[in-house]
């Protein structure tokens, strides 16, 4: 069985002390590839550097960069920060854009105190928006796949999507946690939409359950989001030491528990829906 992670950060710092197991550990589950997201103009290079020592050490996974500025980055963008995006795409042959997008629950929902936030000013939706257009149409311009985060902003980021210049190749709306009644608005302006080991968690599968199984199957994708975003432990097939804060630091070979539980969710064969989403992997992201 072949798998492909539609979205991961690979090169986060509590995956660094681990990155030869985990490497080795993608390679046992067959995880073939997986896009690695920057998230702020200080991690691009994190990035850059590990998709290009993989291809040199690890051929049997294939890591493609992406870059951009994420919502809760927005707010503390430097003033060259679209100048610096674009030598980073220039300068990296394959790269995509993301993770971008928009996010209310750090506005309206987060605690002041929330350890995830620590030190970053939390841009207005208007700002956020603003931010989100200039990478969107910087993809749409170029024809390359974007990666986009939502949260508590559905209205928004679908309002922003109508009225924005839009990749003809399509972009993803990765951990998608949106209603049901979106799907086939998302779908008809081109989107993809990943499925997180996350939301196996029986509170959250009653409500996305059917969210899921209303995708088209030319549109789903898989991804880990790792190390944020952990599997419920019964799932866990790959564990690794919890962070110093205390949170789990989730194994990116979860995703081959990932590929089991939406396989049961949709009632198909998990050899059938690793196949189905390499595909669309493939399409959405380029040949691998
Ligand atoms: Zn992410």
């Amino acid at each position: 069985m072949q798998l492909a992670d539609a979205h991961c950060h690979y090169h986060d710092e509590w995956l660094l002390p681990h990155r030869e197991r985990v490497l080795r550990d993608l390679a046992a589950v067959g995880t073939v590839a997986a896009v690695v997201n920057g998230t702020n103009e200080a991690d691009w290079a994190d990035v850059k550097q590990l998709c290009a020592d993989a291809a040199s050490t690890h051929r049997s996974v294939r890591l493609l960069p992406s870059f951009g500025v994420h919502p809760w980055h927005a707010g503390n963008r430097s003033e060259n920060w679209e100048r610096a995006l674009l030598e980073a795409l220039d300068t990296t042959p394959g790269a995509s854009i993301g993770e971008i997008g928009l996010d209310r629950w750090m506005l309206d929902r987060a605690k002041p105190d929330d350890p995830r936030l620590h030190g970053l000013r939390r841009a207005p939706l208007d700002e956020q928006i603003a931010v989100f257009r200039r990478q969107l149409e910087l993809a749409a311009a170029r024809n390359l796949p974007a990666t986009i985060h939502c949260l508590d902003a559905w209205g928004a980021l679908l309002e922003a999507l109508q009225t924005s210049a839009r990749p003809a190749r399509g972009f993803l709306l990765h951990a998608y946690a949106g209603s049901l009644e979106l799907v086939k608005s998302f779908t008809d302006l081109g989107a993809y939409f990943s499925f997180n080991g996350y939301f196996l968690d029986p509170r959250r599968a009653a409500r996305l359950q059917p969210v899921f199984r209303a995708i088209p199957r030319d549109r789903l994708l898989l991804e880990t989001d790792a190390p944020a975003m952990p599997v419920p432990k019964e799932w866990a097939t790959h564990k690794l030491p919890r962070e110093a804060g205390g949170s789990i630091v989730n194994h990116p070979a979860n995703l081959d528990a990932t590929c089991t539980g939406l396989a049961a969710w949709l009632g198909i064969d998990r050899d059938e829906l690793a196949a189905h989403t390499l595909e669309n992997f493939r399409t959405l992201f380029g040949a691998v």
